[in-house]
């Protein structure tokens, strides 16, 4: 059965007219999914006995059961999903000054296979739909009874290889009627899908772009990350600066700090030779280890001169405060569950 959470306001329109029902039910539907965030049909008392039947043999909800719920010595909560095939899903709940923002996965598993991060070690198994995508804030929202402000597509899964869902699970979020999260205020993050940058750029949706790029050497990134081989940094770029002219929006490139591998002072120069002159910001990630990775962070000392030297040469570059490493919760720490 189909997902009511998986239509954005307009799609859901179309299906009650198909169904025979007048259109503004579908706002008065939103409201009860989005803002009541009730669990069942049945509450949404506005609507006659008749339209709730028919919602119910036509429609499936999907409600999260939280399997298991960690929290951080820094605040951070690390929430287990149970999805109603068996599987399960991670999402992480950051706190910072600027209010709540939810790292969430878009597919169960992952087909990048980068080298430094957990969530490549397992089979990928599907990509989320819409719905289960949105699921994760509201779950959350319900959970701490607080509204998130920031959404980052930074969990389990590729986004760009889950396009369509991702883009339309985007348009659920930001609708006034439903969670209203400002399009400013949710990041995507690829690991370098370049046709999908192109068709992103061509969206116009005012979501913030975030590249991994990791290396700007070729031979070093290919040997992080095998996306690389598809699409290298030249081509990578290229599809940037089309993004950055077609939005002129600043772009985040993440580089993820490994001893003695992506940290030295070579690699800080072919950097600032790639970026140089770009709309860009570099967001320096402390590598986190994981299970039988090879990859040590760099010491905390080489990731300020890092930094220190990108911002001289007017690369502007801050480091990315590690949150949840206490929960198995920062970046690339998240892994696919299965409950069955
Ligand atoms: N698939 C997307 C989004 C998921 S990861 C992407 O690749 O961009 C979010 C960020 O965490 C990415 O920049 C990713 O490269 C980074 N990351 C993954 N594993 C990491 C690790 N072990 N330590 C630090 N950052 C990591």
């Amino acid at each position: 059965m189909k997902n009511i959470k998986d239509y954005d306001l307009e799609q859901l329109k179309q299906e009650l007219t198909n169904i025979g029902e007048k259109p503004f039910r579908a706002e008065q539907i939103f409201k009860w999914l989005y803002v009541e965030k009730v669990h069942s049909f049945d509450e949404m008392t506005n609507l006659s006995l008749e339209l709730r039947e028919k919602l119910k043999q036509n429609y499936d909800m999907c409600n999260y059961s939280i399997v298991r719920k960690l929290e951080s010595k820094d605040g951070t909560k690390k929430y287990l999903f149970g999805l109603s095939d068996g599987n399960a899903i991670e999402s992480v709940l950051m706190q910072y000054h600027f209010g709540k923002t939810v790292c969430v996965s878009s597919q169960i598993g992952c087909k990048m296979g980068c080298k430094f991060c957990a969530s490549t070690g397992i089979a990928f198994v599907r990509s989320l739909t819409s719905g289960e995508i949105v699921e994760q804030i509201i779950a959350i929202e319900q959970d701490i009874g607080e509204k998130i402000s920031n959404v980052v597509f930074m969990g389990i899964g590729e986004p760009f290889d889950n396009y369509d869902n991702v883009m339309n699970a985007i348009k659920i979020l930001n609708n006034q009627k439903g969670l209203n999260i400002g399009a400013r205020h949710i990041s995507i993050s690829t690991s370098g899908i370049v046709p999908k940058i192109y068709q992103f750029a061509d969206e116009n949706v005012q979501c913030t772009l975030s590249i991994s790029l990791h290396s700007a050497n070729n031979e070093t990134r290919s040997s992080m990350m095998p996306v690389n081989n598809a699409y290298n940094i030249q081509e990578l770029i290229k599809a940037c600066k089309y993004y950055i002219s077609k939005t002129n929006k600043r772009i985040s490139f993440e580089y993820a700090l490994a001893k003695d591998n992506n940290d030295n002072q070579k690699a800080a120069d072919e950097l600032v030779e790639l970026l140089h002159g770009m709309l860009c910001h570099v967001n320096l990630i402390p590598i986190n280890k994981i299970e039988n990775g090879k990859y040590i962070k760099s010491s905390n000392e080489n990731i300020i001169k890092f930094r220190d030297y990108l911002n001289s040469k007017g690369i502007t570059a801050t480091i990315r405060r590690e949150l949840g490493s206490d929960i198995d919760a920062a970046c690339g720490q998240l892994r696919r569950k299965n409950l069955k």
